[in-house]
């Protein structure tokens, strides 16, 4: 029979690899409560209507990405509909804030979550068809201040401390503001109108995006194209009076509170709903992300709420690629440290199988970590299996148990000591001193 496989572009998450991701979730949900921010669980999957509506027929990922398929009904009063597996977070997240009119309470909603999201991408490193992202978004009702460009520097200022706190070098922020609604048509115009005499030459995903969304040719990494591109008009010169004082508001916060940014006039993100300001982080060449140097991205979506039929709610979010922030960190950091347990304990006979679990059962409640063996193992055998695995071995053999007294081999030191039963918890601590956190 064939073996069967993860399925591609999905894959397994092992231990010790595990702990890292725990330790990177762990951080996001410690920083992002210094700032005030509550964790949401939305569906993994949803109507289709949410990502056509919300994120954008046009977009790579509606008309080609998704895991789409047609529900059927299970009964009158359940009708087929046609579901997806939601591709990214912010739409339903949206989609949960008219739901359950989180917008009445009058106040900001700052929420985060971390959870995997769908695309049917090309794999290659950095890009999976199941892929996690730790997102937030911060909405609400105009009043209560959710169009501030106070928040954007806040979310940044955020993604920035999260970054140094979890432990990546040299992450760069890449800033641009794509204007308001009445903005966009306006520099959307003018592209078509530059992009008419010139498109003919460019790449084929070019003369397509030309026709379709000629904001997406900003995106194109094509070498040939790219003269081109840097003659087309620059959204910058197309911001009202509105935009151009939020961006300048945006800019001076980030100065006051020293996170540093490059304005990138080309930055316009792959999604329909941005407005304003959008951003993207990158690490530099070298951090084990080869060509998706994107480790995350973002943006302003004042218009999202209503295109959804909810109330207007203006907002700004985030989304981190977590299995991209996984390889950066072990790129910079090199080898993940494992870290070892506290102790093994080796029973000497198989009768002493179950005195050596008590054991084991009294130090594991004391909060220490323990593996046990097997009587049946020789004591080499259990020597080799302690020594990858714990920092110290416990011999639990028929004249221990009757004596209390129980002999302890500390790998790190090479020494071997008796411990009465009562210490051995203190001891086992005490001598086992933490790893540095990675990296
Ligand atoms: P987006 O939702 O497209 O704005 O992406 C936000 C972040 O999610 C990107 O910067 C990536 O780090 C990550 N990401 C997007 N697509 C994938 C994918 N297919 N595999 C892994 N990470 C991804």
């Amino acid at each position: 029979m064939a073996t069967l496989k993860a399925v591609r572009g999905t894959r397994d998450l092992l231990p010790p690899e595990t702990e890292l991701w725990n330790r990177v979730e762990a951080t996001a949900r410690s920083v992002f409560a210094r700032y005030g921010f509550g964790e949401i669980r939305t569906p993994v999957f949803e109507a289709t209507e949410l990502f056509a509506r919300g994120v954008g027929e046009e977009t790579d990922i509606v008309s080609k990405e998704m895991y789409t398929w047609e529900d059927r009904g299970r009964a009158d009063s359940d009708r087929g509909q046609s579901l997806t597996l939601r591709p990214e977070n912010t739409a339903g997240v949206v989609r949960a804030y008219i739901e359950h009119k989180l917008g009445d309470t009058g106040m900001l909603q700052k929420l985060f979550y971390i959870g995997p999201q769908f695309r049917r991408e090309r794999p290659q490193r950095g890009r999976y068809r199941q892929f996690w992202q730790i997102g937030a978004e911060v909405l609400g009702p105009a009043w209560s201040g959710s169009d501030s460009a106070l928040r954007d520097a806040e979310v940044l200022e955020m993604l920035a401390t999260f970054l140094n706190e979890v432990g990546v070098r040299g992450w760069q922020l890449a800033l641009n503001s794509v204007g308001s609604s009445t903005d966009r048509p306006r520099y959307i115009a003018a592209l078509r109108e530059a992009l008419e005499p010139v498109k003919s030459g460019m790449c084929e995903n070019c003369q397509r995006r030309a026709e379709t969304n000629p904001l997406r040719v900003l995106d194109c990494k094509e070498a040939s194209d790219q003269a081109t591109i840097d003659a087309l008009p620059k959204i910058a010169d197309y911001l009202d009076e509105e935009s151009r004082e939020h961006f300048a508001q945006v800019k001076a916060a980030l100065d006051a509170c020293g996170v540093a940014y490059v304005v990138e006039p080309r930055l316009v993100r792959g999604l329909d709903y941005y407005t304003r300001t959008t951003f993207e982080f990158t690490v530099p060449d070298g951090s084990g992300l080869g060509t998706q140097n994107a480790l995350l991205g973002g943006g302003r979506y004042d218009g999202l709420s209503e295109m959804l039929g909810g109330p207007k709610a203006p907002g700004i979010g985030f989304a981190i690629g977590e299995d991209r922030l996984i390889l950066t960190l072990q790129a910079q950091a090199g080898e993940t440290a494992v870290k070892k347990l506290d102790a093994y304990i080796a029973p000497m006979g198989v009768e002493q199988n179950p005195a050596a679990l008590a054991l084991a059962q009294e130090l594991r409640r004391a909060g220490l970590s323990i593996e046990v063996g097997d009587g049946s193992f020789r004591l080499k055998k259990s020597f080799d299996a302690a020594d990858k695995l714990a920092r110290k071995m416990v011999i639990v053999g028929e004249n221990e148990v009757a004596s209390g007294i129980l002999t302890v081999k500390d790998f790190g030191a090479g020494e071997q000591s008796k411990v009465g039963r009562d210490e051995l918890a203190a001891t086992l601590r005490a001598s086992s001193p933490e790893l540095p956190d990675l990296p």
